[in-house]
């Protein structure tokens, strides 16, 4: 497995497992088989609605000897309605609950997005705080502290553009350890790649599959599939390998951490062996050639009546 360097010299499995979407006892069975295969970082929420099952699956496999707590990488992250200060420690002690954990090793805001406390999927725009109301630095100062009492190793963000990346340093001097985005060949995001590498943040890819079993309302008509996609298909036939293990292979490769979600244990052993895969350059500059910033998730969902967020401003 290969590793990525934070800014403080820790490192981090450059392969972890997405759980959204993953319900219930088969986000223990899952995450259990994970560990059990190799996989040595995790990628959790509480708006996942299973940190308590992946909890089990932690408890089962440290218990068990069969990975040590210093072995193991947990992500979760902070959900939008706990973003004011005195919320923070709350959710967080909340999560440490249900994974059952003393620690994780990364917290992360989950969007530059909050909600009134207590609603946890606003149904209109009155359920939504604008960042005026709670900016991202009072949440982000409120994270650190977490960490500074030793309930999270590192911090970092997700769903931040390279803008809301200069005001949260600019404003704090805290640079965040990794933000985590939405990245595969057709929204490679080389803008913020390049400002992050710059800046010495890790960028992790979400949905780096295309993230095909998403809710149908969260979809879009007529999505291209990055599967499918005839320079994918080439490059896997030349390795015998499929669609996906290309897409990691080439995620690793651009030194991006990625957390591809899979619930058999056939996906899930096939990813473990793509973080091995390497491509030609020839290969990596075809994949490159893709690029046409299509977004699966594009954070229009957020938008409602009266609300303050829309996607030109989430992604500005
Ligand atoms: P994804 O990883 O792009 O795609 C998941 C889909 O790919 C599932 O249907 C899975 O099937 C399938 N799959 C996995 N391995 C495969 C393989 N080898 N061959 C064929 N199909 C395969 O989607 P995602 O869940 O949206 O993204 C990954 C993770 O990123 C999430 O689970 C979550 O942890 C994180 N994420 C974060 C945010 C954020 O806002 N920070 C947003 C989205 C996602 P099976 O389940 O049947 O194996």
């Amino acid at each position: 497995m290969r590793y990525f360097n934070l800014l403080d010299g820790d490192s981090v499995p450059a392969l972890g497992l997405g759980t959204w979407k993953l319900a219930g006892d088969d986000a223990r069975v899952t995450v259990q088989t994970a560990i059990g295969l190799g996989y040595r970082h995790i990628d959790c929420a509480p708006i996942y609605e299973n940190e308590p099952d992946i909890g089990r699956a932690l408890e089962f496999s440290l218990r068990g000897g069969e990975v040590s707590r210093e072995k193991l990488w947990v992500t979760s992250k902070l959900w939008n309605d706990s973003h004011r200060a005195d919320d923070v420690r709350p959710a967080l002690e909340r999560t440490l609950h249900d994974l059952q954990l003393d620690y994780l090793d990364l917290y992360l805001m989950h969007w530059p997005v909050a909600h009134k406390p207590g609603v946890s999927r606003p149904d209109d725009g009155t359920g939504f705080l604008s960042l005026e109301d709670v900016p991202l630095g009072e949440t982000w100062t409120a994270m650190r502290d977490r960490r500074d009492a030793g309930l999270c190793r590192h911090i970092g963000v997700a769903n931040f553009s390279t803008s809301k990346l200069q005001s949260l340093i600019d404003e704090t001097g805290t640079v965040p350890a990794v933000n985590q985005v939405e990245a595969h060949p057709f929204l490679q995001q080389r803008e913020l790649l390049e400002f992050c590498e710059e800046n010495k943040i890790l960028l992790t890819a979400y949905s780096p599959l295309g993230s095909r079993d998403r809710p149908d309302d969260m979809k879009q008509a007529d999505e291209p599939s990055l599967f499918d996609h005839p320079t994918v298909q080439s490059i896997a036939e030349r390795h015998d390998v499929s669609s996906a293990s290309v897409l990691i292979a080439w995620a690793i490769q651009r030194g991006t951490i990625v957390i591809p979600k899979a619930s058999s244990e056939a996906h899930l052993r096939e990813n473990l062996q793509a973080a091995e895969l390497e491509l030609a350059e020839s290969e990596m500059q075809d994949l490159e050639s893709l690029d046409r910033g299509f977004r699966y998730v594009d954070g229009t969902f957020w938008e409602m009546p009266g609300g303050p967020y829309t996607a030109a401003n989430l992604w500005d």
